[in-house]
């Protein structure tokens, strides 16, 4: 006899995350090449000692810390083990068996995971023809029992960014009893003047919550901390269905001290945003169907094309996070590390 479990995950597709591959360059996991920043390293180096100690459950000083970096409450933060938790916990919040997701596709891997692992019911709404995502589409599929709406921007792996006045028209017509999670994981990279803040939207709507990570830009996917800042109310029931001391000590700590060094931050941003652009260029020269971006990465839509594609980058030593059929999202690295892409995209036949 076998242990019994739920009959509906044997459906359920693994989270696929990008190889690793020795030797070889990774531009597949939208991480930041650079590494850490410097003062988040020391404060790690300092907090090591001190491991035999459970984590601050309550997530204290990194909560305050958010909340006066972005003059709000601390009650309207809430910090989880990377924003992918926080997006469980909120449909965990907010949906039983019979509830609908609506959420942009392709999108984040993670969120027909979630929503299947959680019970509820996932509504796909297909990206437009560039890449997009479909905001009036997405509103359409909406019904009574929608209770969550992920709003990825920019969205992952297509790089594309959902303007500040579609957004609003979007959020005038959405019920006031759903839920709307912008997932802003690439925040820090954004440089289009017409970008939201969802942070500033979430002063002036109550059921939208904005989602931000110290995973992309701050260089820590390894620490795991991400966060969600919203309505006191929501935030509370993040609160509820988190697991206890899920946000270890060392993100914590490391955390507070990336917040603390935004100079930094800045200029690491502006390099990334001026490679991300140069990419760009270049892959049009080559004559490459590429999206604007305004995320650390770039999608090439290849189609049947995309497994060779991939097979010729690992051939060439970079490692892309290939989705078969559809495309190659590509991460934006160091100068040379894109030097090394842009040679594999150019051989490519
Ligand atoms: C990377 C990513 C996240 C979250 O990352 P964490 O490491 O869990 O904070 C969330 N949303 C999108 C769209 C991402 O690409």
């Amino acid at each position: 006899m076998s242990v019994r479990t739920r009959a509906d995950l044997e459906q359920l597709p693994p989270y696929v995350a990008g190889r690793t591959v020795p030797g070889s360059i990774k531009l597949a996991s939208n991480e930041v090449s650079e590494g850490p920043l410097p003062s988040a390293v020391a404060a790690i180096n300092e907090a090591a000692t001190e491991v035999h100690r459970y984590p601050d459950m309550g997530v204290t000083a990194l909560t305050e810390a958010l909340a006066t970096h972005y003059d709000v409450a601390p009650e309207q933060v809430a910090v989880g083990c990377g924003s992918v938790a926080l997006c469980e916990q909120l449909v965990q919040a907010t949906c039983t068996a019979e509830d609908e997701v609506v959420f942009p596709w392709r999108s984040f891997e993670a969120y027909p995971i979630i929503t299947q692992v959680v019970g509820a019911q996932q509504v796909k709404v297909p990206l437009t023809g560039e890449h997009a995502l479909d905001l009036a589409a997405m509103l359409a599929a909406i019904t009574p029992a929608t209770r969550l709406v992920f709003v990825c921007t920019p969205n992952n792996p297509t790089g594309t960014l959902v303007r500040r006045a579609e957004l609003n028209a979007f959020l005038d017509r959405v019920p006031g009893d759903v839920l709307v999670v912008l997932d802003e994981a690439y925040f820090e990279f954004v440089d289009d003047p017409e970008a939201p803040d969802g942070v500033e939207i979430t002063r002036v709507r109550d059921n939208v919550v904005s989602m931000r990570t110290f995973s992309k830009a701050y260089g820590l996917a390894g620490l795991r901390a991400g966060y969600a800042i919203g309505p006191v109310r929501v935030v509370e029931a993040l609160r509820k269905v988190s697991i206890p001391f899920s946000v270890n000590a060392l993100a914590q700590t490391a955390a507070i001290a990336s917040l603390q060094a935004q100079d930094e931050l800045r200029r690491r941003c502006s390099d990334v945003v001026a490679e991300r652009t140069r990419v760009h260029r270049e892959l049009i020269a080559m004559g490459y169907e590429v999206p604007e971006t305004q995320a650390n990465f770039v999608w090439l839509p290849l189609g049947e094309r995309t497994a060779a594609f991939n097979e010729h980058c690992l051939e060439n030593r970079v490692v892309v996070r290939a989705f078969a059929g559809e495309g190659a999202r590509v991460t934006i690295g160091q100068p040379d590390e894109n030097d090394a892409f842009l040679a594999a995209a150019k051989s490519f036949g």
